[in-house]
């Protein structure tokens, strides 16, 4: 873990700049609201935009029309929260806990993606826990996810 001070905005910006161009390829839109985000938070900045990588290519590729929101604010004065919530197909209830699993997908990946293993989101949670965050999915089949993920402001080296 490498926690040094990092912009959180600059990340974001770096992220959705290089997967603009694929979630064009679907008219997908992306908002970005990171207006009331922490300019400056101490974390891992290489592995916070993996994860952010990580979420957004999945709502790009589960999702096959409308608009994904990207949201960073602060909360409290410790934490802030970085937010990816699609218009997509959404995960059933009893999935929800089980696609954070290695190697997990769920029946909604049907379509059988090209390159789907499975293996984006255990991750994403195993970088959430070093990082000394949380991440929480709220999802419903046909409309749509998001995964919440809460940090502290400052992380323990
Ligand atoms: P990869 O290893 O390339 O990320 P993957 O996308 O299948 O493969 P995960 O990112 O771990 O693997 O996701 C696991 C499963 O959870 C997916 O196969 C898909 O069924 C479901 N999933 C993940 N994100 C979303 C989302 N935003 N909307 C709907 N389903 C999703
Ligand atoms: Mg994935």
């Amino acid at each position: 873990l490498h926690p040094e001070p990092t912009e959180v905005r600059s990340v974001i910006k770096d992220v959705v700049e290089m997967l603009k161009p694929l979630a064009d390829t679907k008219a997908l839109e992306l908002v970005v609201d990171c207006d009331r985000a922490p300019a400056t938070v101490y974390t891992d900045s290489l592995r916070l935009q993996q994860i952010v990588t990580n979420l957004l290519s999945n709502a790009i590729r589960y999702t096959k029309s409308g608009t994904i929101w990207l949201s960073c604010e602060t909360l409290g004065d410790r934490q802030w929260l970085l937010a990816v919530k699609d218009t997509g197909i959404g995960i059933a209830p009893e999935e929800q806990s089980l696609v954070f699993d290695p190697f997990y997908r769920a029946e909604n990946n049907e379509v059988h993606v090209p390159d789907s293993t499975g293996l984006g989101l255990a991750i994403v949670s195993q970088l959430v826990n070093l990082m000394q965050g949380k991440i929480e999915l709220k999802s419903q089949l046909g409309v749509g996810s998001t995964f919440t993920v809460t940090w502290p402001l400052k992380i323990q080296a």
